[in-house]
Parts: structure tokens; sequence; C-alpha cells
């Protein structure tokens, strides 16, 4: 196949969909890691045409919902500054911390800027070099390389008024917590491709090996979903537990060695609290001691913030797939995009945006 619109193929589809439904015997829960399948399942209706013995879980794959609050109110705190402009990409601006978000800053009269890249940013900070510039990087192995070369950028130029605060999250060690959790319900797991055409495949097998479970490394598109989902039951089936990449158009199992090159250069791995969940070890990147200059949470102090998450929002449990979004009870009512208690409402790749955008409103299963 050559054009995307071919991965959404209805023939295709119903075909994978039939051999999905003649190779399951029994219930399996799979989760897909990522938000961005989340929606597409969500969107093009995937969950409801697989047979019933099917539950897709969803997983903690959404890079806006899982950065902990008091990163959030860390943002607060830098961009309320009368000599900062804040960076940051859209997605960021509406996601509640724990008394405002960043559109309130701006309301009031604060430099906070929309962004489409960190380049971006660095662009800004030369323009401007009365005002400190910081970049608000979040999100998982995919947008770090990005981040990482703007840090690196920043110093080659010499660029002394730019800072990057950063809270970056790494996917196996989010696939360890949540097989190690004793209410986990996960029977194998759809990677995120993107995660890995930059990461490589190599740290999955031992976690198959270690969990005995499934991983199929899958894209994006309906077709990409459905034949992630046909391989990893057709291994349920089996009893097989290995590591399976359904995603080579893009992904190599070494995958992109330069940008690996560029993130340990730039970052060490550090222990990181994910919204809603808690901490796990060793699953973030932070920026190293090399390039502590370029860190926003040291030049603006901000180190010493901590927040406490709020109780109502149930957006732990959505992240973990012990809940689907419409059964939290605040789900549409009190919480909407447009009054969000939790980030999962907010982000486009958010599990409770998802089900209220493609109108899953009820609850319709056990
Ligand atoms: S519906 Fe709202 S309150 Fe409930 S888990 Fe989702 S974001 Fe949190």
């Amino acid at each position: 196949m050559k054009y995307l619109d071919e991965f959404s193929d209805p023939a295709l589809a119903a075909k994978l969909i039939d051999q999905i439904k003649s190779a399951t015997t029994q219930r399996w829960a799979i989760m897909e890691v990522c938000g961005g399948q989340t929606h597409s399942i969500i969107r093009h209706g995937i969950d409801q045409l697989l047979p019933d013995e099917i539950e897709m879980i969803h997983g903690p794959g959404c890079p806006v919902c899982v950065t902990p609050l008091e990163v959030i109110d860390k943002a607060l705190d830098i961009a309320a500054r009368p000599d900062v402009i804040f960076c940051s990409f859209g997605d960021m601006l509406r996601v509640p911390g724990s008394g405002q978000d960043l559109f309130g800053i701006k309301s009031r009269g604060g430099d906070v800027r929309v962004v489409y890249s960190p380049l971006d940013a660095l662009t800004i900070a030369i323009d401007n070099p009365d005002k400190q510039v910081v970049f608000f990087g979040i999100g998982f192995e995919t947008t770090a390389p990005a981040n990482a070369m703007t840090v690196y950028q920043a110093r080659r130029q010499n660029i002394t008024n730019f800072t990057l605060l950063a809270s970056h999250v790494l996917v196996p060690p989010a696939i360890s917590a949540i097989m190690e959790s004793p209410t986990c319900r996960v029977q194998a797991f759809l990677a995120a491709g993107h995660v890995c055409s930059v990461m490589g495949t190599e740290e999955y097998p031992s976690l198959c090996e270690r969990y005995r479970v499934p991983i199929v490394v899958t894209g994006f598109e309906p077709l990409d979903i459905l034949e992630g989902i046909r391989r990893t039951v057709l291994q349920l089936e089996t009893g097989s537990h290995e590591l399976d990449n359904a995603y080579q158009r893009a992904v190599r199992a070494e995958g992109n060695p330069a940008a690996k090159t560029m993130l340990t250069d730039v970052f060490e791995v550090t222990d990181r609290n994910w919204r809603g969940i808690g901490p796990i070890p060793g699953s973030g990147w932070r920026l190293s001691p090399r390039y502590r200059e370029f860190d926003a949470e040291y030049r603006f102090a901000v180190t010493d913030i901590h927040t406490t998450e709020p109780k109502q929002c149930r957006s732990g449990e959505v992240l973990q797939g012990l809940l689907k979004p419409h059964e939290c009870e605040a789900f549409g009512t009190t919480c909407t995009p447009r009054n969000p208690l939790g980030a999962t409402m907010v982000s486009s790749e958010g599990a409770c945006a998802a089900y209220y955008q493609y109108r899953r409103l009820e609850v319709t299963h056990a």
C-alpha cells in the first residue's frame, strides 16, 4: 500500500475483523498504550466491531494526561513572571493546574505563546534578548528528540535566555508498572509505533519474557490497529508471548540512532511522577547536569513546588485501564472539554476527550 487512505480500506478491514473473530475462542484484555491509538479506535468504532470477547483497555500513552500536576504548577509559576515569554504547544494551555491554567495566566497579561516547534521558541529567544524564553517540553520518547536538539542548538549558538521546562516520560517502565499493579487485567499490549520508530524495539523482548505478555508494535490507521489486534490475538490463543513488529514501514529494531545519540547527550533518566498514577522509577528524562544552565526548573528555582492530586478526578484509574471514561461520575456532567477536571478530558489524545468527542456517553458493558 502506498497512500494513507488505503490503510482505512473497508474491505480489507472486514477481512481482518473476520480473521480476528475466527481466531478468538475466549475473553482477552488488550491494552493499546498510545492515546493516538485510543482516539483511532474510538473514532472508527474499532472496539465495537471486534468480537465481544476482546476488550480494548486504554493505556496511559497520552503525554498531556500524564504530565504531573506539580509540573503544571511549575509552568504556571514561571509563566506568570513579567520577564518571561512562556512557549508551549497549544494542548497544554487548558490543562488544569491546582488553581488555574496557562490560558488564565495569558488572560491576565502573561506572555504565553503557542508554538509549533521548540525551535520556534529558540527563534523567539533570539528576537527578544531582554526576555527569558521558556519552552514547555513534555511528552514521550517521540517529542524528546526535538527538545533535546533545541537545547543542543541553544548551547551551540550561545543563546543564554532560553530554557526548557522538561517533563518527559518513557513507555517501557510504564508497561512494567502496569503489569506489576495488583489490579492489572492486561494480557497483551499494542506498543506505540511512533515511540518505537525513535527508540527501536530492543527493550521489549525482555518485557514480553518477564511478564509473559505479547507486545505487538502497532501503527495508528484503522488497518494498522486491526492487524496489531489480529497478531496479538493469534499469540494469546497459542500461548505465545513475543515481540512482533506490525509497523515495519516505520519501525526498525535499532530505532533512530541519531535521535538516540542526541537524547543520551542532553537528557538523563530520572524517576518521574505520572499524573493520576504516581511515581514510576526510572520512567522519565530530565536535562542532564551538563545542560543545567538550560533547565528552567533551576533557573527559576521552582524545584521545590510539590502538589497533591485532587481526588475528584479518576483519570489515574482511566490511565491504568481500570475505568472507562464514561464510568466516571463526573464524565459529561461536571467534567466536559469546556470545563475539564482532569487532563484526560483536555488533551487531543486523552481517553475522556475521545469518549466525549465521539459520543460514547453510555456505559454499555457489564
Ligand atoms: S471524566 Fe473528567 S473527572 Fe472523570 S476521569 Fe475523565 S478527566 Fe477526570
